[in-house]
């Protein structure tokens, strides 16, 4: 760990030499001392070292300098070092000053000049300042920092793609850390863009955008190549098995992923289904593992890349992204999944990201903490979830639609939602509105068979109300069914005939879709089983039909 500073500030020189040597000689096996000519000089130093994280003990400042007095300096260098102790180097004819000082910034001591024996009248004030500094210290958190402010939509959004991401990272939120808020000030004026992003490097992001936070953190966001034999759009357990499969076969893969990998399956706190984790995993670790697998197969696995639109030309298969690049193959999997289904009430607009959430959003466990919370939705996913925030809640109330948990939940769910005292059920139950000013504060719910009205305060809400296909940006290209789900081999067959676009002589392979070498699988399949291991055997049986296609062109 960096060791922590004491910095030394006089515009004497020869004032300023000395002190540094007497810190020096006492304090540099345990302390970093630095020294600055100046308040401006110091408040420089401050700066670099609060956006670093870097520890600071104590400030030995001298009262008297042009330009900024010592109170002046401390004035400002408090806001971003609260807990640093304070101590002014006065004249005899100074005293006033250090004395108003004690209230203005909170001076912890002042010495008079000069302070010869350091062994008498400087170490011992210094030892026992910073002693105290040290019983209330916690060493700084070395990784990435995300000051903001816990209910906006971004600082959420710069959350959720950290944690499922597998990179760890510091919430710090500014309306409670006095520190960081100076520091995020000083790059966010106002604090009008949040979150600022501190890297341990020094360097920092405001408001970033889901690929800069990729980038900056060392993901590949570009191919390396502008042509593959196997393109997998999607990066969920389908486009993480077909990555693996591919790679692991010699095929030149590339995965291409909107946010972070794992799909719908990272969002899940347990997946208890999943054969050969007798005891669960959760989707975050089976991403983070699949990941990894692919990678190590020489699958190129790209992050924060959305494709737009997709096309056949002739052999090639292409794809553009979100920035107008192109990238081809001889063969596409379409293995992008499901996006949850919105709930459309008055208010949720704007409480989206600021209390209200969809999905698991497992980053706000701690925000929950003590707090009610309402889980929207009956199904396995709302289960699983309101298991997961009955850990932190004061209260979890669960909204279902229908009459019980019986029609739409495993039984072991149910089970264990009956032995949690903290989780209610409320049956025959819709939201009918949201309130809140800046955060969600309350819904309105209409419930019971006479739907009485009812207002349930609540910190957050997580909403699991089912999926639609991502499919569209495959329209008016592939065959799909009226929900938008993509159509692959004996589906394809309306009447027992092929559609009349289908160009070749044999059938579709069993994953392939309605133009040859481009596959789909996974939830974005028609008839496909919506569980993880049923994703996971498609991807990979996908990767043997892009084999035998390829073996055609
Ligand atoms: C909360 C929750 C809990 C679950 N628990 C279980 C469980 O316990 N057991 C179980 O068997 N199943 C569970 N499921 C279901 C399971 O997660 C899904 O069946 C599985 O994730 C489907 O995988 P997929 O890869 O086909 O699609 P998805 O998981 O939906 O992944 C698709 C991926 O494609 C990306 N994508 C979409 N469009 C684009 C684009 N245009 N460009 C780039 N990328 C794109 C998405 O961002 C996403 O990452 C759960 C689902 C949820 C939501």
């Amino acid at each position: 760990m960096t060791k922590p500073a004491i910095l030394a500030v006089d515009d004497e020189p020869e004032v300023l030499n000395a002190v540094e040597r007497d810190l020096r000689s006492h304090y540099a096996a345990e302390y970093r001392v630095l020294k600055a000519g100046s308040g401006q000089v110091a408040l420089d130093t401050v700066r670099q070292l609060r956006q670093r994280n870097a520890p600071l003990a104590l400030f030995l400042v001298d009262a008297r300098m042009p330009q900024m007095s010592g109170i002046e300096f401390l004035s400002e260098a408090r806001q971003l070092y609260p807990d640093a102790r304070k101590v002014l180097l006065t004249a005899y004819a100074d005293t006033d000053v250090a004395i108003s000082g004690i209230n203005r910034v909170q001076l912890d001591h002042y010495l008079m000049k000069p302070w010869d024996p350091p062994a008498e009248r400087l170490y011992p004030v210094l030892d026992d300042l910073l002693g105290d500094w040290t019983a209330s210290f916690r060493p700084p958190f070395e990784g990435i920092r995300v000051a903001g402010s816990q209910w906006s939509p971004k600082s959420h959004e710069v959350k959720d793609f950290l944690s499922r991401s597998q990179t760890p990272y510091q919430w710090i939120d500014v309306e409670r850390d006095a520190g960081a808020r100076a520091q995020a000030e000083t790059l966010s004026p106002g604090l009008k863009r949040l979150p600022v992003v501190f890297f341990p490097d020094g360097t920092s992001l405001v408001e970033p955008s889901t690929r800069a936070l990729a980038e900056k953190i060392g993901f590949a966001t570009t191919a390396s190549r502008p042509f593959y034999d196997l393109l997998i759009v999607g990066g969920g357990p389908t486009g993480l098995a077909a990555a693996v499969y591919g790679g692991s076969e010699g095929l030149r893969t590339v995965l291409l992923e909107r946010e972070a990998t794992g799909g719908q399956a990272g969002t899940s706190a347990a997946i208890e289904n999943y054969l050969g984790f007798p005891s669960g995993l959760s989707g975050a670790d089976l991403a983070r593992r699949a990941t990894a697998q692919a990678k190590r197969f020489g699958a190129e696995v790209l992050t924060a890349r959305e494709v737009r639109t997709i096309r056949a030309d002739g052999p090639y298969r292409i794809v553009t992204l979100e920035d107008g690049a192109e990238l081809s193959s001889y063969a596409l999997l379409l293995a992008s999944g499901m996006a949850v289904r919105r709930l459309e009430v008055p208010g949720i607009e704007a409480l989206t990201g600021a209390g209200v959430f969809y999905g698991a959003a497992l980053t706000e466990a701690a925000a929950v903490r003590g707090n009610d919370v309402l889980i929207v939705g009956g199904a396995n996913s709302a289960g699983q979830a309101a298991l997961s925030f009955a850990r932190h809640a004061r209260k979890v109330t669960m909204l279902i639609r229908g009459a019980s948990l019986a029609g739409g939940m495993s039984q072991y769910l149910q089970d264990r939602i009956a032995d949690t005292p903290v989780i209610e059920v409320l049956a025959d139950s819709e939201v009918t509105a949201v309130h809140g000013t800046d955060r969600l504060e309350a819904a309105d719910v209409a419930t019971g068979a006479a739907r009485a009205a009812r207002r349930l305060e609540a910190a957050a809400m997580f909403i699991f109300i089912g999926s639609t296909p991502r499919s569209d940006l495959a329209a008016g290209l592939l065959e799909r069914d009226p929900a938008g789900f993509v159509l692959t081999g004996p589906d394809l067959r309306v009447d027992g005939r092929l559609p009349r676009a289908w160009p070749l002589e044999r059938d579709p392979f069993l994953l392939e879709t309605s133009v040859p070498g481009i596959f789909a699988a996974g939830d974005v399949r028609h008839g496909s089983s919506k569980r993880v291991a049923a994703a996971v055997g498609e991807g990979s049986s996908a990767v043997g039909m892009v084999h035998k296609y390829l073996e055609t062109v």
